[in-house]
């Protein structure tokens, strides 16, 4: 049984619009019963599969290589690393038993591989020659969540955990790595058509064990911001405790300089929730399982040509290398159309009688809801492509549009809890630099200090210190983090 998403409610229910939709649209199945773990259903897994090729394609693309280390970790091996081991403390599963035999060692479920893999860096790098070393796996890791868990959002599986480590002969180089991982990940969002600011984490909220954390946060259409991505500059912090250490150029011994950055299905979440709408999903064709629906719509009599040329207009555009598919169902068009619409197939093709007398199809788009024709002829494939980039083009700039508009500088305190309680998602505010007035602020204004935006798009004139008066030196952004 389905129920039908109510309208109006992407924007104004967001939370229990998104449970609905991803119900619906048959992305995750959440009555697994185990808190926190969803069931990936094929065309949710599909939507993954093609977010996680984009991701591997840019990767591969800058030297990056694909490895799977193990799920275990011995506690021997996750304890060496304190402040890591302090950040995880509270969030990691534990293995205790074989069988009926307590374990001498405990193994920890991965919350994320930084202990699993650097022991084995400490085996594979020798001298400088072996820099860089920039491998990446896409792997379940498990956090026990102990705040309410919410669909792709909050989860105890994360299921699509891509993380990226990296290790260099030099600060530099590591710092190198820092920017190429915060392109890579700009060129992956920007194809996805989700918009984010990247800001500098606040010490106090860096990854557990790294020198700094650049976060990128997009927001969702309930004003609230959603970290999508993280970017660690670890110096050599772990190299020292797992001891990966190399001979220099000039024959001295030094710590490798390390890097990790990681993404999670929060980027299938973001996705559905920035191109959504109150009828469902639009999907962008760069992932869509399937970007183009053909219906064909028969009258009796009629059958026999109306499905024939849906047939031959299929073929024509499979081998042309689009994901299309034909709902030759028995369902009423306008239940077809509806579903699909759901969805978020972005285009839909409609063959009717009239279409084969004119040699035409009729098209609908769903960003836009626009609908038009175009002639069956050789010039087909290039038409239906034109009309696809235009739908990714498009999604991406309403995405931006709303993301833009819900973000806003605030003069003082004051101003900034006003903007907030209006229907601004993030202000943007000078400070300075002070963690005390950061957490004043914070306290004031109700909602948490995301950190100082690096791109100096976001940064705005300095002013004072809305809470010590000095004069701010930096932009801090502020906004109701999930
Ligand atoms: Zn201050």
């Amino acid at each position: 049984m389905q129920t039908e998403i109510k309208k109006g409610k992407w924007k104004k229910n967001f939370s229990e619009w998104l449970s609905d939709i991803i119900s619906e649209a048959e992305i995750l199945d959440y009555r697994y019963p185990l808190k926190g773990c969803g069931v990936w259903q094929p065309y949710g897994f599909k939507i993954r599969n093609n977010t996680l090729k984009i991701i591997r394609d840019l990767l591969d693309e800058t030297g990056h290589d694909e490895t799977l280390f193990p799920l275990l970790i011995p506690d021997n091996i996750f304890a060496k690393e304190a402040i890591h081991v302090k950040g995880f403390e509270d969030e990691v599963y534990w293995i205790t038993h074989g069988g009926r035999t307590e374990l001498d060692v405990k193994l920890a479920l991965r919350p994320t591989s930084e202990t699993a893999m650097y022991p084995m860096f400490a085996k594979w790098i020798r001298s400088h020659a072996d820099f860089p070393l920039k491998v990446y796996q896409a792997v379940s890791v498990f956090r026990y969540e102990t705040k309410a868990t919410k669909p792709l959002i909050r989860v105890r599986e994360i299921t699509t955990f891509k993380e990226a480590h990296t290790a260099h002969g030099s600060w530099e180089d590591a710092e190198a790595q820092v920017k190429e991982a915060v392109e890579v990940y700009s060129r992956f969002f920007e194809q996805l058509g989700i918009s984010f600011i990247i800001s500098k984490r606040p010490e106090w909220d860096k990854f557990p064990g790294a020198v700094y954390t650049l976060a990128f946060d997009t927001l969702t259409p309930d004003r609230r911001s959603l970290q999508i991505g993280t970017v660690h500059n670890l110096g050599q912090t772990f190299a020292k405790t797992f001891e990966i250490e190399f001979e220099t150029k000039d024959g001295g011994r030094d710590f490798a300089y390390q890097t990790c950055y990681g993404i999670s299905e929060r980027t299938i979440a973001a996705l559905i929730a920035v191109h959504g709408d109150d009828t469902g999903l639009r999907l962008p064709p760069s992932i869509a399982p399937i970007q183009i629906i053909i219906i064909p719509i028969t009258f009796k009599g009629k059958e026999a040509k109306v499905n024939d040329v849906s047939k031959e207009v299929y073929k024509w555009l499979k081998t042309a290398g689009f994901r299309i598919k034909i709902d030759d169902s028995d369902a009423k068009p306008g239940k077809k159309f509806y579903n699909w619409e759901m969805k978020g197939v972005p285009l839909r093709i409609e063959i009717g009688p009239k279409d084969v007398e004119k040699k035409q199809i009729t098209y609908a788009r769903r960003d836009t809801s626009k609908k038009g024709t175009i002639p069956i002829s050789a010039s087909l494939f290039e038409d239906v492509k034109k009309i696809l980039d235009q739908i990714q083009e498009n999604l991406a700039l309403m995405a931006e549009k709303n993301f833009s508009e819900l973000i806003c500088i605030a003069k003082d305190v004051n101003d900034a809890k006003k903007l907030l309680e209006s229907d601004i998602g993030m202000v943007q505010i000078s400070w300075c630099g002070e963690k005390e007035c950061a957490l004043e602020l914070e306290e004031r204004v109700g909602v948490g200090v995301l950190g100082t935006p690096i791109d100096d798009k976001w940064k705005i004139k300095a002013g004072k210190c809305p809470i010590c008066d000095k004069k701010g030196i930096e932009t801090v952004n502020l906004g109701k983090a999930y």
